[in-house]
């Protein structure tokens, strides 16, 4: 059976030389990969080509079956991916509630009701009770910690099958990454959402991840299932620093 998401000889970059080489990689639907590598070896740049933000230079990238070359970015979520960037996006003028709104916008044209959306709401609040309780705060009010879980939980409004996460433990206390990290774990063992969890912190995403791919250069150092990488120490000082 062929994977969710299915991505196969991926060359990709900002301008004439490739950050991408080459890149081969799967998720199956309800696990969770952790992409994992030094800094500047290319993981938000494969992030971003995947959620369609930059095009690819050659390769293939194939989700539930559709090739994604040339889908535009709302095609792609409408099909149920879902992308939270580095550095989070949470608009900071808004409150958590209207953010949260922002998340679902695109079905409004499919005439999705107000109690639908009240209800995808109230889910999201639910898995987040942080921010439930911060409903009329606005995003700048939030703690660092509070504005991953808004970020997060507004890509789930969207009821994506696949979330594309970049950092959501960066500049966090490790109880909060932990937080996250398990909030992550109960979601794919819920819902069968699958994640490709983009991670400086090796250890934590290890913890809850299915598999890891280890990128080095732009290039596919190894991939492997997360407890095998865990344990492999030449592995993990070759290129995880630990
Ligand atoms: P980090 O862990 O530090 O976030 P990363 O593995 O996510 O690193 P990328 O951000 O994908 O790495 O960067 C990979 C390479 O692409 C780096 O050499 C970087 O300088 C280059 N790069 C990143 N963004 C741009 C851009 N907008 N324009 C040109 N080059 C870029």
């Amino acid at each position: 059976m062929s994977a969710l998401l299915q991505v196969e000889g991926l060359t990709a970059g900002y301008g004439a030389a490739p950050v991408l080489h080459d890149v081969d990689l799967a998720v199956g639907a309800g696990r969770i990969v952790a992409v994992l590598g030094a800094n500047g070896a290319g993981k938000t740049t494969l992030l971003r080509t995947l959620s369609g933000l930059l095009p690819p230079a050659a390769g293939r990238i194939v989700f539930d079956g559709l090739d994604l070359r040339g889908v535009k970015v709302e095609r792609m979520v409408r099909h149920g991916i879902a992308h939270v960037p580095e550095g989070r996006g949470v608009v900071t003028e808004l409150t958590v509630d209207e953010n949260l709104r922002l998340g679902g916008l695109w079905k409004r044209r499919e005439r999705r009701r107000r109690r639908e959306e009240k209800t995808a709401l109230d889910e999201i609040y639910e898995l987040f009770p942080a921010i439930a309780d911060r409903k009329n705060h606005l995003g700048h009010q939030l703690s660092g910690g509070e504005r991953q879980m808004l970020a997060i939980g507004r890509a789930l409004v969207a009821q994506p099958r696949l979330l594309l996460l970049d950092e959501p433990s960066l500049g966090l206390a490790p109880r909060i990454t932990a937080q996250i990290m398990g909030l992550l774990r109960d979601l794919r063992d819920r819902t069968g959402l699958a994640v490709l969890l983009v991670e400086q912190n090796v250890r934590s995403a290890l913890s809850i991840a299915d598999e890891g791919v280890v990128l080095n250069l732009g290039r596919v150092a190894a991939r492997q299932d997360a407890a095998t990488l865990a344990d492999d120490a030449d592995l993990r000082h070759a290129y995880l620093g630990f």
